[in-house]
C-alpha cells in the first residue's frame, strides 16, 4: 500500500524565525506519524530547519537543484550540497520554475537524474495550463512532461514521487475537482505503467497540488490514485498545514 505524503512547499516565504517556529511546532507534534511529512524551506534556511526537525517524522527537502556536480554556476546549488545540509528530498519542475525560469523537460530530466545520483528522493512536478485544459490537451501535456523521467530506471523509481499540479489551481484558490484530480492521476499512473510496468506504476506515489486546504484535503486524499498533497500557501501556517496532515492520516486509515 502506498503511504500518503504531505509535502509543504514554502517557496520564497517565511524568514528564519517564522520557519523555525513552524518547524518546531511540526516536529513537536509529529514525533512519529502514519503519513510521511515533508517541508521544503527556501535554501538559506535548509540547515536550520533540518536541525529543528531532526529526530521527528518531518523530513527536509529543497525546492530546486542544479544538475552539475559542482563548479562555476553562480547562484546555483547542487545535489551534493543539499545532501550535505541534511536534505532527503528535492522538488524538480515546479510550474514556477517552468514559467519564471524557463525550465524545460530536457533540463528537468538532468535535474531529476542528478538528484537521484546524490541520494535524494525527487518530487517531479507536472501539470497543464488552463488554456491547455480548455483545449483538451491535458493528457498530451502530462505525457510530454513525463519526459522528466527520461534518465530514470525502474529501480530508481522507488525514489521518485510525481506531483500533479494543474497550473490553474496553484495559488489561485481554485482546486481541481476530485474527479479532475483522480482522472489526471489515473492517467499519470497509466503512463508509469507503459514506461515501467504494473509493479512500479502501482508502487509510485502521485501527489495532488493546487490550492489544497484544510477543508478540501480529505476528499482529495481519499481518491484512489491520490497519494498525498503538495501544499503551497496552506503549508505556511501551523493550523492549516497540520489540518492537512490530519486529513492525510484519516485518508490513510480509510485506504488501509
Ligand atoms: C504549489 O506551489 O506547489 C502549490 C500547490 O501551491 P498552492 O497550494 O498555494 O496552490
Amino acid at each position: 500500500m502506498r503511504r500518503i505524503l504531505v509535502a509543504g512547499n514554502w517557496k520564497m516565504n517565511l524568514l528564519q524565525s517564522q520557519g523555525a517556529a513552524l518547524s518546531q511546532f511540526l516536529a513537536g507534534k509529529y514525533g512519529s506519524c502514519a503519513v510521511e511529512i515533508l517541508v521544503c524551506p527556501a535554501s538559506p534556511y535548509l540547515s536550520g530547519v533540518g536541525t529543528t526537525i531532526r529526530g521527528s517524522a518531518v523530513q527536509l527537502g529543497a525546492q530546486n537543484l542544479y544538475f552539475a556536480p559542482q563548479g562555476a554556476f553562480t547562484g546555483e546549488v547542487c545535489g551534493e550540497m543539499l545532501k550535505d545540509v541534511g536534505c532527503g528530498w528535492v522538488l524538480v519542475g515546479h510550474s514556477e520554475r517552468r514559467q519564471f525560469f524557463g525550465e524545460q523537460d530536457e533540463l528537468l530530466a538532468k535535474k531529476v537524474a542528478a538528484g537521484l545520483q546524490h541520494g535524494l528522493k525527487v518530487v517531479l512536478c507536472v501539470g497543464e495550463l488552463l488554456a491547455e485544459r480548455q483545449a483538451g490537451q491535458t493528457e498530451a501535456v502530462l505525457e510530454k512532461q513525463m519526459a522528466g523521467l527520461a534518465q530514470v530506471s525502474a529501480e530508481q523509481m522507488a525514489n521518485i514521487v510525481i506531483a500533479y499540479e494543474p497550473v490553474w489551481a496553484i495559488g489561485t484558490g481554485v482546486t481541481a475537482s476530485t474527479e479532475q484530480a483522480q482522472q489526471a492521476h489515473a492517467f499519470l499512473r497509466s503512463q508509469l505503467k507503459s514506461r515501467y510496468g504494473e509493479a512500479v506504476a502501482s508502487a509510485t506515489r502521485i501527489l495532488y497540488g493546487g490550492s489544497v486546504k484544510a477543508d478540501n484535503a480529505l476528499e482529495l486524499l481519499s481518491q484512489s490514485d491520490v497519494d498525498g498533497a503538495l501544499v503551497g500557501g496552506a503549508s505556511l501556517k501551523v493550523d492549516s498545514f497540520s489540518a492537512i496532515i490530519e486529513a492525510g492520516i484519516q485518508a490513510q486509515a480509510r485506504k488501509s
